[in-house]
């Protein structure tokens, strides 16, 4: 097959839908792959580790779209390459469509086979293809709620793990799934004294397991989720309700109770945010005050890493690239559920129940 992979166009997208060293495997298939000039080279990916790992340079997006079969990429994409898109061409990438009208329209209208990231499946029930970035957003939650911590950032200045003959800072991770799971790792790991909760008793017993009394789990009531937010130095919002909109759990009351320079992270704003007072920030101004309370709300905290976020990717894209790539699209989903659970588009079609039913397209 012939694979295409354009440069990220959107804005501040550093990442890349192929690394070299994934180009090298399709190479290895006896694939034909086509990268765009520069595609890698802001996180340091060069067109020559693409050539080196097989693949051919082209210079404009639209050599790429034109000689690839499949195109494979991060982000959704945008108006000028919705332009590109044909029958015959398969779209692997993230697509969110839902809450996105004219992109859906596009894609219905492109007559591509368009293959979301967001819905492949796994044999748990969970999204194999959105967890790395939740590891991510995890991980990344603890490094920039420290950062908030210091008073430069209009934090109270305290240190996660304290010092010896000082207290630790108290971290309250509110939803202990994927990014919970992560924070509570990297907070444990700084030395903090971490609280974690959450309604799944699954979740709290696993994580108790895992950390026995160097963390303390506790299920989430109304009560138990007021002390331990008003009582924290920096409070992670992680909670999910599949589907749905965040809920609003950490009131406005609770953050005015929470001690002036303390740091809240609402990770969870890419679904709207689990706090009244959350609203969407970039990275390039990630932070504003409500009553003291310093507020992080980056909807895409992965970017900011967008190498690290590249590679863990490519490492849960790479097994289904190469499925697709082998035995063509009809086939290969037609031999993986999990795989056609990601298709969204097909032949002028909506394909996906929920995307139909937002963008009234007939399902
Ligand atoms: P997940 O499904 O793995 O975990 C969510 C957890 O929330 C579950 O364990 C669930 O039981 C728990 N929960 C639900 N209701 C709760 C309540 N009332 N109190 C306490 N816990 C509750 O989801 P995830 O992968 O960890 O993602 C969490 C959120 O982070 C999602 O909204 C996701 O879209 C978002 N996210 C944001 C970014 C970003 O850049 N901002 C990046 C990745 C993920």
């Amino acid at each position: 097959m012939k694979i295409g992979v354009p440069r990220e166009i959107k804005n501040h997208e550093y990442r890349v839908g192929m690394t070299p060293a994934a180009v090298h495997e399709l190479c290895g298939h006896g694939h034909d792959v086509y990268v765009e000039t520069d595609a890698g080279t802001a996180i340091g990916f060069t067109d020559d580790d693409y050539r080196k790992a097989g693949a051919q340079v082209l210079e404009t997006a639209a050599e790429v779209f034109a000689a690839g079969d499949m195109i494979v990429k991060v982000k959704e994409p945008q108006a000028e390459e919705r332009a590109m898109l044909r029958p015959g061409h398969t779209l692997f990438t993230y697509l969110h469509l839902a809450p996105d009208q004219a992109q859906t329209d596009d894609l219905v209208s492109s007559g591509a086979t368009c293959i979301a990231y967001e819905t492949v499946t796994d044999h748990h029930g969970h999204l194999p293809l959105l967890a790395p970035m939740s590891e991510v957003a995890g991980r990344m939650a603890i490094q920039a709620g420290a950062h908030c911590l210091e008073k430069a950032m209009g934090g109270r200045g305290v240190l996660l793990g304290g010092v010896p003959g000082v207290s630790p800072a108290h971290v309250a991770v509110v939803g202990g799934g994927v990014v919970g799971q992560n924070a509570v790792a990297m907070a444990v790991g700084l030395g903090a004294r971490v609280t974690v909760l959450d309604r799944n008793m699954d979740v709290l017993r696993r994580l108790d397991d895992l950390y026995g009394n160097r963390i303390t789990t506790l299920f989430s009531t109304a009560q138990t989720l007021d002390q331990a937010v008003t009582e924290s130095d920096l409070v992670v919002g992680s909670v999910l309700i599949p589907g749905a909109s965040a809920p609003k759990l950490i009131s406005r009351d609770m953050i005015q109770r929470m001690p002036e320079g303390s740091v809240l992270v609402d990770v969870a704003i890419d679904q709207g945010g689990c706090a009244e007072t959350s609203k969407a920030t970039t990275h390039q101004d990630p932070t504003y005050s409500v009553d003291g309370v310093v507020h992080y709300c980056v909807a895409n905290m992965p970017g900011a890493v967008a190498r690290t976020s590249t590679l863990a990717l490519n490492n849960v894209t790479l097994p289904f690239i190469v499925a697709l790539a082998d035995k063509g699209p009809i086939e290969a989903m037609r031999a993986d559920p999990h795989l056609k659970a990601g298709l969204n588009v097909a032949d002028g079609k909506v394909t996906y129940r929920e995307v139909a039913e937002a963008t009234g397209h007939p399902y």
